[in-house]
């Protein structure tokens, strides 16, 4: 049997067609080098569909994960490797690696990293933000003045319900420094109710330099700090890191140095932190 030039070339044709009316578009793109490498590899039809098939999932998946990262909103490009666990020894490693695995997720557990500036708070907020959004959840980083900010604005323009619904749809919902900055009007009822509505529902991370014995004062009410509270240490990891701040590690080595040489010795780093409740 002899195949018609012609009439395979309007095979090919058709066949590109129909990927690109199906917005299968790499797959269209590639369709060529895949027939090529089918033809030299002597590939069998169901490994050469396979190949086709499998760029086109590559390419969907990257493009939903970097839409996911889009939406989320991550401060820095952060992930666990990247964290120098041998610079920070006020962390529990393996209480870290523990939450890297993202099982508290699946228990809508919350997270709480507890310490001073510069510890790596934020670096690890985000890198296990990262991880869910490469494990295919939607996540969204916010700060706490952010997040106030946005249900003040939407109280204001009648979009409450809007917002609420924002908030409490990502799988997790990363609010980073909660107490740096006193929290405005109506900010902490507006935390209080998000933190209420993912409960048991959704995982929440917070990151704060207010331990937790003295958050009644960081939020000038004492019952909205207990309520909740209540539901975030309900079930939920505390990550407390009181080790030295990274950001002041070069700052430490120019005046180590200056020491050294005026005679004195350095400064010792602080001690271990990290604890655990459920
Ligand atoms: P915090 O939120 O506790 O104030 P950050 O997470 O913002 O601290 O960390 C401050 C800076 O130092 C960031 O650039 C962060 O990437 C870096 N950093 C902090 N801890 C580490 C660490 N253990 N290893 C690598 N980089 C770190
Ligand atoms: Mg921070």
């Amino acid at each position: 049997m002899t195949t018609n030039p012609t009439s395979e070339a309007r095979r090919y044709q058709n066949l590109r067609a129909h990927l690109g009316y199906l917005k299968l578009n790499d797959a269209a793109e590639h369709l060529n080098t895949v027939l090529d490498v089918a033809r030299s590899d002597g590939l069998s039809l169901t490994a050469a569909l396979e190949r086709l098939l499998e760029i086109e999932v590559e390419a969907t998946e990257a493009r939903r994960l970097a839409s996911r990262l889009r939406f989320a909103c991550l401060p820095g490009p952060w992930t666990i490797a990247d964290f120098d666990f041998a610079a920070q020894p006020g962390v529990d490693e393996n209480l870290v690696r523990d939450l890297a695995t993202l099982r508290f997720l699946d228990d809508a557990a919350n997270v709480l990293f507890v310490g001073p500036p510069g510890v790596g708070k934020t670096m690890l907020a985000t890198a296990l933000a990262r991880g869910t959004a490469e494990a295919g959840a939607r996540v969204y980083f916010t700060t706490a003045a952010d997040l106030a900010a946005k249900c003040h604005k939407a109280a204001l323009e009648g979009r409450w319900n809007t917002c609420m619904r924002f908030f409490a749809g990502p799988r997790l919902l990363v609010i980073d420094e909660l107490g740096y900055l006193p929290l405005p009007g109506d900010g902490a009822s507006a935390l209080f109710q998000v933190i209420n509505q993912r409960y048991l529902k959704s995982s929440t991370i917070l990151t704060t330099n207010v331990g937790i014995a003295d958050w009644a004062g960081a939020f000038g009410d004492a019952t909205v700090a207990a309520a909740m509270l209540d539901r975030l240490l309900h079930r939920a990891t505390v990550v407390g890191i009181d080790g030295p701040s990274y950001r002041l590690r070069a700052h430490q080595r120019t005046s180590d140095t200056l020491r050294a040489a005026a005679g004195h010795r350095p400064a010792p780093a602080a001690g271990q932190g990290g604890s655990h409740a459920s």
